[in-house]
């Protein structure tokens, strides 16, 4: 008899997940099979369950791309890890290795990448099929459920501030202090930057004065651009927007010194206004981030095994995805939940 596993899919956008039993599924060539510990919630779970995004998830589909676990299964042919290794299932599911980006180790843009918990089943289920090639080697200092946030919250601010180019000693703006911004807030400290915290909310301000930033502004009160540069003496260097919020990019464009970089990583469904002769006459660049590659991952993971970065995390059972994502639309989940797998 085929064993059963749990899974909690999405059936219809904008619907809440079903939670089902599912069978169990069998590695195929060159696939391994993850026994989920952990599993973060993104954002962009709730954006995939809403399909909010052009390119949309065929129906149905398990979410999650934060499942951390152990290889309890090989397929034939796969020498990249062994069973019992700790791996986690990233955004980054895989990518064809032989593309004009691949080669340049910009794979998050391969035109055949498989995206985790959208184009291929996620981690809000008990087992995972997983590409071998791609999966995150997750460091023995490490716990699974600290672990989680740190293969998509993690990598995608930590190579977003790199993306700011902004240097020691220089600001960096962080805007939403969320599950990826309270990371980027820990990362920018621990790579010598100044940090001014953005963001709606008070309490999430407060977390962001708890991990170390220099300034905040609440983008609720007054005008926060004319904040940001009274705070940073001029604009920040480097301005990284992970608000899933329209009217943060704008500002955030206008928070950026001249000659900086705003970096754009928050994707709410829309367009955002540019204010060209401000972009143009101050020599400001504005820069998509998607997740990492394979490297950025290892060294976002490096940042949490040395303790220089620590997710705030709060546990919850996969039988709790739908309040969970309630809270998260309304912005009232702290930093991140992740949903443990082992009770
Ligand atoms: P989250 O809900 O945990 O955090 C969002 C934060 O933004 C909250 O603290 C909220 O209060 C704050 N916020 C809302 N409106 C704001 C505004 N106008 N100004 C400033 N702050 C505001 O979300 P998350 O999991 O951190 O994800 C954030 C966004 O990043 C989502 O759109 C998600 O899809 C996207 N994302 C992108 C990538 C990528 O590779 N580019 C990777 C992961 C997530
Ligand atoms: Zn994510
Ligand atoms: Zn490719």
């Amino acid at each position: 008899m085929t064993q059963k596993m749990q899974a909690a899919q999405v059936e219809q956008f904008g619907k809440p997940l079903v939670i089902k039993e599912l069978d169990i599924p069998t590695p195929g060539s060159g696939q391994i099979l993850v026994k989920t510990e952990a599993c973060g919630v993104c954002h962009t779970d709730l954006h995939a369950r809403n399909g909010d995004w052009p390119l949309k998830p065929a129906l149905p589909f398990t979410p999650g791309h934060e499942g951390i676990g152990i290889v309890t299964a090989l397929g034939t042919g796969v020498t990249a890890v062994k069973e019992g290794d700790r791996v986690g299932v990233p955004w980054l599911y895989s990518a064809c290795g032989h593309c004009e980006f691949c080669l340049a180790a910009q794979e998050p843009v391969c035109a055949d990448a498989q995206f985790g918990g959208y184009t291929k089943n996620g981690g809000f289920a008990e087992f995972i099929i997983a590409d071998p090639n791609y999966v995150a080697h997750i460091p023995a200092r490490l716990a699974a459920k600290d672990a989680a946030p740190l293969i998509c919250a993690g990598i995608t601010s930590y190579k977003g501030v790199k993306e700011t180019q902004a240097r020691p000693g220089e600001w960096i703006v962080i805007s939403g202090i969320g599950g990826l911004g309270h990371l980027g807030v820990q990362y920018a400290k621990a790579m010598g930057l100044h940090v001014c915290a953005v963001d709606i909310d008070d309490r999430k301000l407060e977390h962001a004065k708890r991990l170390g930033a220099d300034a905040v502004v609440n983008a609720k009160n007054g005008d926060p651009v004319a904040a940001v540069v009274k705070a940073t003496g001029g604009g920040a260097h480097g301005v990284l927007i992970t608000a899933p919020s329209l009217p943060a990019f704008k500002q955030g464009v206008g928070m950026t010194r001249k000659h900086g970089t705003c970096v754009l990583v928050g994707i709410p469904p829309g367009d955002f206004p540019t204010p060209l002769f401000d972009v143009v006459a101050n020599c400001i660049t504005i820069r998509g981030s998607f997740v990492g590659n394979r490297r950025d991952m290892a060294e976002a993971l490096a940042f949490g095994a040395e303790g220089k970065v620590k997710a705030d995390i709060e546990l919850q059972p996969l039988s709790a995805i739908n309040e969970v994502f309630e809270r998260l639309a309304k912005g009232e989940v702290p930093s991140r939940v992740v949903l443990d797998f082992s009770r």
